[in-house]
């Protein structure tokens, strides 16, 4: 049976975010997800932190900033600096065991890689719930993904509770780290998902606002 799972959630260790361990897994399995990987910016305490502190499937990752724009890395077991090429980045993800994901490839608003894509990533966010605008972002990373015969994964890009879930990638493997990733990189994997509504957004930027001004 496939996994559905959310590979790219933020928590409160990343600055601009506001999910908790608490909201994390409630909203997960409220979307009945199977697991998700959290992916701060630039961090990987907190997915570290929550990955052992519950028995939700919670895959390690960070979301980089390179030089040329956000680069995920899947089950990395050690931090990867930011402001590094990409090339560096992508030997850096490798090296710490991990997968490397070219997330929201093609997007407004976000650090976006656009053609610096190369059959070196592991795999290509095809669905990023939270990309702008949202059907033009699809296709065209959809474009780049046949292109290059790269592996094709989807993930909400969640700063907030409610927008878990939004997007998703089944995968065909066991409930294990290892086996998802390992099914990733031999493409055994497909991109589902929605624009989160931007009713949704709203909210998120004005509770985000309140809490950085009280
Ligand atoms: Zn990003
Ligand atoms: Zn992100």
């Amino acid at each position: 049976m496939a996994l559905k799972m959310d590979l790219h959630v933020h928590t409160i260790f990343s600055p601009d975010a506001l999910i908790t361990r608490k909201d994390l897994i409630l909203y997960a399995k409220k979307r009945g997800l199977d697991g998700v990987a959290i992916t701060d910016h630039d961090s990987l305490d907190g997915a570290l932190k929550i990955a052992k502190e519950t028995d939700f499937l919670i895959v390690p990752g960070m979301e980089i900033s390179s030089l040329e724009g956000h680069i995920i890395g899947l089950d990395v077991n050690e931090l990867v600096p930011p402001r590094l090429s990409v090339d560096e980045t992508l030997d850096r993800i490798h090296e710490a065991g991990g997968l490397a994901v070219a997330c929201h490839p093609v997007t407004f608003f976000k650090e976006s890689l656009k053609r610096r894509i190369s059959p070196r990533f592991d795999a290509i966010e095809v669905i990023n719930a939270s990309a702008f605008p949202f059907n033009y972002s699809v296709t065209r990373s959809e474009e780049i993904a046949s292109r290059l015969g790269i592996a094709r994964v989807a993930g909400s890009d969640a700063h907030y509770g409610p927008e878990i879930g939004y997007a998703h990638t089944l995968v065909d493997a066991e409930s294990e780290i290892d086996e998802i990733v390992m099914a990733i990189r031999k493409g055994l994997c497909s991109p589902h998902g929605k624009a989160i509504p931007l009713t949704m957004r709203l909210k998120k930027e004005l509770l985000l606002l309140k809490r950085k001004f009280g």
